[in-house]
């Protein structure tokens, strides 16, 4: 029977965000393949974590837990999903979700079992044949490039977190008391004998400050067109005024206005606001694919031809200069 195989990535004892968006779009592959889904999760007493998985109806773990698996170790990670790879026979697909740690471990897999990677995919489909096409942003972002890998296996993708759908919360945990549990398959890690060629020496967590922009109900986003941090405070004193986060274009984050943490498309995060506000953004898709769900959109531009009003719901063609003082005026007027 046809496997796909989906790293579970944990932390603090839950699951990553990516790893729940893989999971369902796995389920969907594995089940046009007429096929098995099965996750791979390494860790440290992981497995209460793994027993979780039922919620998105998968059929087996593969469980490998050692005190030393509590973080990642790309030698001993590497090597333990590469034998369970000859051990339990070679699967279709294994899909990591792009953050740090799959876009790290995914290629050094693909390396190891001579297969390709196609990294930080916005999303995923089967051809007629059941090969993944695996669809990324390519030549700068002017297209959506397909890979696809027809005379290897494992398919090796790595996805970014954001792209691909998720299971609500709460309806879906009631669902799954009524599933049947994950079958676990125990499997030993495996050190290589090179293992100390890195060494964990400290681990420091990152303040999680980022997570306003990708919770944020509403969005003021600014480009290239602010031309300058006067600009810049002005879009700054409108977010406020509407109770939005702030959110940047690269050449915003270039220019220092605005901090790598802010900055949403391809490289960036993804977001999903009620109410998205472009001011002074073209619209190329490496900004815009990282705008997700089903807000509305609005986008202020001087060139009436830039791209971003055939993408939004509602567009100002002016001078944001010329608009931003009326409209945080307005607005204020209106909060009383
Ligand atoms: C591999 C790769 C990854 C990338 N990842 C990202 C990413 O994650 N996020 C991202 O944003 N970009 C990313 N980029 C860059 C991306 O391709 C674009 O260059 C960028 O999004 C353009 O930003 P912009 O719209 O702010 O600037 P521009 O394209 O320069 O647009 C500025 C706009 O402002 C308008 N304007 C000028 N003055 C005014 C004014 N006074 N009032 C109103 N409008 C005005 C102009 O008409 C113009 O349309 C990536 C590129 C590559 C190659």
């Amino acid at each position: 029977m046809k496997q796909v195989w989906v790293f579970a990535e944990h932390q603090a004892g839950q699951w990553t965000s990516v790893t729940g968006e893989l999971l369902v779009a796995a389920r969907n592959i594995a089940d046009q393949l007429n096929g098995e889904l099965n996750v791979i999760v390494c860790g440290d007493q992981v497995e209460e974590l793994a027993a979780t998985l039922k919620q998105w109806k998968v059929d087996r773990v593969y469980l490998s837990q050692h005190p030393e698996l509590n973080f990642y170790h790309p030698l001993v990670y590497t090597e333990t999903i590469v034998d369970l790879v000859s051990e339990y026979g070679c699967p279709e697909m294994i899909l990591f979700g792009a953050t740090y740690l799959g876009r790290d471990l995914a290629p050094a897999i693909a390396a190891r079992l001579g297969t390709g990677c196609a990294a930080d995919c916005c999303d995923l489909k089967l051809d007629e044949n059941g090969n993944l096409l695996q669809i990324v942003p390519g030549l700068g972002g002017t297209i959506f490039a397909t890979i696809v890998t027809p005379f290897h296996r494992p398919q090796v993708a790595t996805v970014k977190p954001g792209m691909l759908e998720t299971l609500g919360s709460s309806e879906n945990e009631d669902k799954a008391k009524a599933l049947k549990p994950v079958e676990v398959v125990k499997v030993e890690p495996r050190f290589p004998q090179n293992t100390a060629a890195i060494q964990l020496h400290s681990v420091k967590q990152k303040p999680a400050k980022e997570s306003g922009l990708q919770a944020a109900k509403r969005i003021v986003a600014g480009g290239a067109g602010i031309s300058g941090p006067e600009g810049w405070s002005l879009l700054e004193e409108l977010a406020d005024v509407l109770g939005a986060a702030v959110g940047a274009t690269r050449p915003a984050v270039d220019e220092g206005w605005a901090s790598h943490d802010l900055m949403i498309g391809q490289s960036g995060k993804t977001v999903r606001p009620e109410l998205y506000l472009g001011i002074g953004i073209s619209g190329d898709m490496m900004h815009t694919i990282g705008i997700k769900g089903k807000g509305t959109l609005i986008a202020i531009n001087q060139d009436p031809k830039a791209a971003i009003f055939k993408q939004v719901d509602y567009g100002i063609v002016a001078d944001y200069r010329s608009i931003l003082p009326v409209l945080i005026e307005e607005v204020k007027r209106r909060e009383g």
